[in-house]
């Protein structure tokens, strides 16, 4: 174990299973900052030491908690600190290290011996960092750590704490975002769509293809972006999803390295294109050339 003493803030039920997964298997010991209460039971199910709930009323945004479990994570003698993602986590993140004096280490897609790896120049590398200072402080999106099923005997303190908000910035409202139900972030097998299909109706045949093979459906950008056929929260990159599934299915995708680092770190990539020039060529394991037109109607044909 590379840490004694950790602690993660989590603000959705996925970053409570990931970020717990991961930190049973990196730390000697380990307690949940969240600030929903109904996550609450969750959160103790994965073995925490202490589930922390930080409740914010209406008017107050959770990163203004940052002083408060600054002072907590020093009281604990916290070594590692993990954020989830989200644009809320990294605020929380940077005020967090601001009262740590230590540095935030974000978007990280790996974390062994106090090493961490992440994508640098746009996808196009990766960067090792050792941490070194006494408390390190990380943000971890989807996919980085395996979930594991929840403890199977743990028992958990539960504290709660009313945040005093200590800046004068106020929520004036909230405004739910429409659902999207995915698992994208979590599916063993994905069918990517990408911009050579003509039409919206062609999503359909990328759906069957999916349910087919059990997977789920992401694309690129420009199809959730520019064509608007499937919702935004599906489209996969440096700017969307980043994945770690078994098996990727790249459909008339070109292979830009914005939507590859998305998909690079699949353990099979099988890529269709009907250019045999197409750059997918060079980061796919196994590559068809051919019409999607030609080959996916045949291909669900079989599967059917
Ligand atoms: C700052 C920045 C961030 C970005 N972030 C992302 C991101 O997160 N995710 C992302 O996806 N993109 C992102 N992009 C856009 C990215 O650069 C590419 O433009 C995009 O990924 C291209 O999508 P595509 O491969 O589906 O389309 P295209 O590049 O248009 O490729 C379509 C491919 O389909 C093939 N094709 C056409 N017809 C057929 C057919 N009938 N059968 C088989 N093959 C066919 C063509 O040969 C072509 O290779 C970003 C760009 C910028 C500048």
């Amino acid at each position: 174990m590379s840490y004694v003493n950790t602690f993660i803030i989590a603000d959705t039920e996925m970053s409570i299973k990931e970020l717990a997964s991961g930190a049973s298997n990196l730390s000697t010991q380990f307690s949940i900052i969240i600030f929903d209460e109904e996550l609450k039971d969750l959160a103790a199910s994965y073995g925490a030491k202490n589930v922390y709930v930080y409740r914010c009323d209406a008017s107050t945004m959770i990163e203004d908690s940052a002083k408060m479990i600054s002072e907590k994570l020093q009281s604990n003698n916290a070594d590692l600190v993990l954020v989830n993602n989200s644009v809320r986590g990294k605020l929380l993140a940077g005020k967090l290290a601001v009262y740590l004096d230590t540095c935030v280490v974000s978007g990280i897609s790996s974390l062994e011996d106090k090493t961490t790896q992440r994508m640098v120049y746009g996808g196009a590398a990766f960067r090792s960092e050792k941490l070194t200072s006494n408390t390190a402080v990380i943000t971890s999106g989807a996919g980085v750590f395996e979930i594991t099923d929840p403890a199977v005997s743990s028992v958990s303190d539960t504290h709660f704490v009313d945040v005093v908000p200590s800046n004068k910035i106020k929520k004036i409202e909230t405004q739910a975002k429409q659902e999207i139900v995915s698992n994208l972030a979590i599916a063993k097998k994905v069918v990517d769509m990408g911009r050579g299909f003509k039409e919206e109706a062609d999503v359909e045949m990328c759906r069957e293809l999916a349910t087919l093979l059990g997977a789920d459906l992401g694309c690129s950008r420009p199809v959730a972006e520019n064509n608007g056929w499937l919702p935004k929260a599906v489209y996969i990159g440096i700017t969307g999803m980043m994945l770690k599934p078994e098996l990727v299915i790249s459909l008339a995708t070109s292979g830009q390295v914005q939507h590859m680092v998305g998909i690079n770190q699949a353990k099979t990539i099988v890529a269709i294109n009907k250019d045999e020039n197409s750059p997918i060529f060079k980061s796919c394991d196994l590559g068809l050339v051919g019409d999607v037109y030609e080959i996916l109607p045949k291909l669900i044909a079989k599967l059917r």
